[in-house]
């Protein structure tokens, strides 16, 4: 006889440790299959370069609901990086210097443009297909709507270097509707959309969030069990799991990344929008990369262009003797982010004056339990496939910060879909009892 429980929830990230707390904590059984040997999945706190760094997942704000109802929850406090002193930015090759409101207003006049009609696409963030005609938009791509705005070289290097830094990716693979779903969860304002994206963060990492929720959780946290098959009916599933360990639940709840999705054996096999949405994959594809750098400087600033190895840097942690900078690129393969002479290099497009000391990241797209970074849709798959992706079948249901409606690729949305699945399960779980 193989063992039984209620629920399992493959995958112990955010939205699998709210779906197990929500489940737990309304009196069904739940084991949690974790693949690595670490709770958190995409959220990473490490301790390197003398911080605790967050290798994944990093800023939050209380605009996003869902993750701010869970710093309240358990009292968690927040803190945020060092104001810029001095910003860089690029036209052409030479390297332009000023502050943050210089490099604002550059962007400023683009970046109106480009979001006037958001709340027109999205009058309702929280619910994304509200728009029938949302289709019409969603089958462009952010490039082509950034070259209709005809901006001067200087202007549209920052616009596209800011954008690389939110999407982690080539902005001709993104869909534009990405811009209006993040500016539209900001109500229509593009500063602040900037500000809740990528600046507070908890004070002493995101695993005392993901440690609060695990120990919140009444719920069998296994690790290193990573999931290879599930067999489903609507009577319910058997998952297998380890070393061919078998374990028989009613409802199984999966929180695979959209990217992986597809290599989960899964009979019947899951429907042909979630595996067509996983194997076009996310257009999401960069880097982050963690810079120590020798002290004292001041905390700044640097926008370059979409082509370079690093689009983004800025100071996230200042002392006397050294500062740890963070930076984002649009392409995995153009930067290797643990090799010191790549980063070193990488930063001259704007400063030769740094000495870097030390660098740290992680191969997101290579690692086998994520191959992406934070989920950016490509053009049309939101109005393709969000649907079909949130839907249960059979005894399977699913959560993950890809298919959440507010926060999309954030851990709010997570947390936004953990609930959801949570709720549901519990509300089958409940009709189906004799
Ligand atoms: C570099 C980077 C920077 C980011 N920056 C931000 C940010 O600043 N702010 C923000 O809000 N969000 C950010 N994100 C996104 C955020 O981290 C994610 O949206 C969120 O953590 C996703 O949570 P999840 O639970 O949906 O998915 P995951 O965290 O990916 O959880 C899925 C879990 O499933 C496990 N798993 C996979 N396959 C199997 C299997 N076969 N069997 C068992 N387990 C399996 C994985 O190991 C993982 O633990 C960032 C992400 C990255 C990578």
């Amino acid at each position: 006889m193989s063992e039984q429980t209620d629920v399992v929830v493959i995958g112990a990230g955010v939205a699998g440790l709210i779906t197990a707390r929500e489940l737990a904590n309304r009196g069904h059984q739940v084991v949690v299959l974790e693949a690595r040997d670490r709770i958190g999945g995409r959220l990473w706190t490490d301790r390197r370069l003398g911080q605790n760094l967050e290798i994944g997942g990093n800023w939050l704000h209380w605009t996003q609901p869902h993750v701010w109802a869970e710093v309240t929850r358990y009292g968690l406090e927040v803190s945020r990086g060092p104001r810029s002193e001095e910003t860089f930015w690029l036209a052409g090759n030479e390297v332009r210097r000023g502050n943050l409101e210089d490099f604002m207003s550059l962007i400023d006049p683009g970046m109106t443009r480009l979001l006037e009609d958001t709340m027109k696409w999205l009058p309702r963030p929280d619910a994304p297909l509200t728009n029938p005609n949302l289709a019409e938009v969603d089958q462009y791509n952010l490039q082509e709507m950034l070259d209709k705005l005809d901006l001067s070289e200087d202007e549209r290097n920052a616009n596209e270097a800011a954008w690389v830094g939110h999407f982690n990716a080539p902005l001709n693979q993104c869909a534009y509707v990405n811009a209006l779903r993040w500016t539209a969860a900001s109500s229509g304002h593009w500063h602040l959309m900037h500000e809740a994206s990528a600046i507070y963060r908890l004070k002493d990492g995101n695993d005392t969030l993901t440690k609060a929720i695990a120990e919140d959780a009444n719920a069998d946290i296994r690790l290193d069990a990573p999931v290879t098959a599930v067999r489903h009916s609507s009577g319910g599933a058997i998952v297998t799991y380890g070393d061919g360990q078998e374990i028989r639940a009613k409802k199984v709840v999966i929180t695979l990344p959209q990217n992986i999705l597809h290599k989960l054996d899964v009979q019947p096999a899951l429907s042909d929008a979630k595996l067509a949405a996983s194997r076009e994959k996310t257009a999401s594809q960069g880097v982050k990369a963690w810079i120590r750098v020798k002290g004292p400087i001041k905390p700044f600033f640097a926008y370059s262009a979409q082509d370079k190895p690093l689009s983004v840097i800025r100071t996230e942690f200042v002392s006397d003797t050294d500062a740890v900078l963070v930076g984002f690129g649009a392409a995995a393969d153009r930067i290797d982010v643990t090799d010191i002479g790549q980063v070193q290099e990488a930063i001259k497009v704007w400063r030769d004056d740094l000495e870097v000391l030390e660098v740290a990241g992680h191969q997101w797209m290579s690692d086998p339990y994520a191959e992406e970074t934070w989920q950016i849709q490509r053009p049309g798959q939101l109005t393709k496939y969000h649907r079909e992706q949130q839907a249960s079948e059979g005894a399977l249901h699913f959560a993950s910060g890809d298919i959440a409606n507010i926060w999309a690729g954030f851990f709010d949305g997570a947390v936004e879909s953990g609930l959801r699945a949570g709720r549901n399960v519990h509300e089958e779980l409940n009709q189906e009892q004799p």
